[in-house]
């Protein structure tokens, strides 16, 4: 199948971007990376009549370090989260993801920004969103707004982005000394959707985690975080039974959804094994 025809848009300014989109009386899609929605719009899954190209907005682009917050621009490509020095240093959760996502192909084009903004429930950088208590800058013809991971990711697909607007920018707080993280998943095949992934942020002290933020992805409909694991962590040294009282408390953080491919069952499962593994890689890291 081919995309529709559509006219092409290709804004320098936010406000530009803005106006194609009112111009359009909201039949328009933005494009980024076009990772996701050129083979949507070649199935026809989306037909808009305006792409507008977001890839000439200047306000979109660059990471730089602002009072302890990383500002990461939307336009960042993947691959740039596994090569910049700024990201590298101070989102290191973003560094151990980016291998897991796709293929090299894909992530030479694919964004940060994209990738948040689609908001895919089995994606790796929406869920490290929120294990590094990150915000989302989003622009709106009326000005911009930053909206907390927590806020962010609201229903299946669905985020704070209201039609129309745009992703701006990742503000991810900087890693301190005392920090430590794990990133991992669970895939059939190595740059395929993981069936269960997560990534942990934890400040450790002496060996004890002070305070912990997990976020797991594929097993619901939004990236969760697994609150009652982390209040069984919080305060312990992640040791044999540390581990376990936190993979007993999984079975009621989250609630995975059955699909012929991957039971409910068994995502509970591997999400124990993966919590497991990433909770010892932690205790390596501390
Ligand atoms: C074969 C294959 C395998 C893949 N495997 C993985 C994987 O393992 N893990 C993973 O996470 N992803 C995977 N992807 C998806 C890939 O990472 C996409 O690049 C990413 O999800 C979207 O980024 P993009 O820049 O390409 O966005 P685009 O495709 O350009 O846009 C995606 C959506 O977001 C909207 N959008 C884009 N940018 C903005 C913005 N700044 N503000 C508002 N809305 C915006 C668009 O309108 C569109 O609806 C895979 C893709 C393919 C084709």
């Amino acid at each position: 199948m081919k995309a529709r025809a559509f006219a092409y848009a290709r804004p320098r300014t936010l406000g530009e971007a803005h106006a194609a989109y009112a111009g359009a009386q909201g039949d328009a899609s933005y494009i980024s990376g076009g990772q996701s929605l050129v083979p949507a719009l070649a199935m026809r899954l989306q037909a808009p009549q305006v792409l507008i190209d977001l890839a000439g907005i200047e306000a979109l682009r660059g990471v730089w370090l602002d009072g302890g917050v990383l500002r990461i621009g939307a336009l960042t490509r993947h691959a740039e989260a596994l090569t910049d020095p700024l990201i590298c240093t101070h989102a290191p959760l973003l560094a151990a993801a980016a291998p897991f996502v796709a293929h090299p192909a894909i992530r030479n084009r694919g964004t940060l920004g994209g990738s948040v903004a689609l908001a895919d429930p089995a994606s790796e950088f929406p869920a490290m969103m929120l294990a590094m208590d990150a915000e989302m800058e989003i622009s709106a013809p009326e000005g911009t707004r930053r909206v907390p991971a927590g806020e962010y990711f609201q229903d299946l697909y669905q985020t704070a982005i209201e039609p129309g607007e745009i992703l701006v920018a990742l503000h991810v707080p900087a890693v301190g000394p005392r920090h430590c993280w794990a990133f991992d998943e669970l895939a059939r095949r190595r740059g395929d959707y993981a069936m269960v992934g997560g990534g942990i942020l934890a400040e450790c002290d002496g060996g004890i985690i002070r305070a912990i933020r997990i976020a797991l992805f594929s097993v619901g409909p939004t990236p969760v975080r697994a609150r009652g694991a982390e209040q069984a962590l919080a305060g312990r040294a992640p040791d044999a039974e540390a581990i376990a009282a936190a993979q007993r408390a999984l079975d009621t953080d989250i609630d995975p959804l059955d699909d012929e491919e991957v039971p409910a069952a068994m995502r509970r499962h591997l999400a124990r094994v993966l919590l497991g593994r990433l909770l010892r890689q932690l205790e390596i890291a501390r």
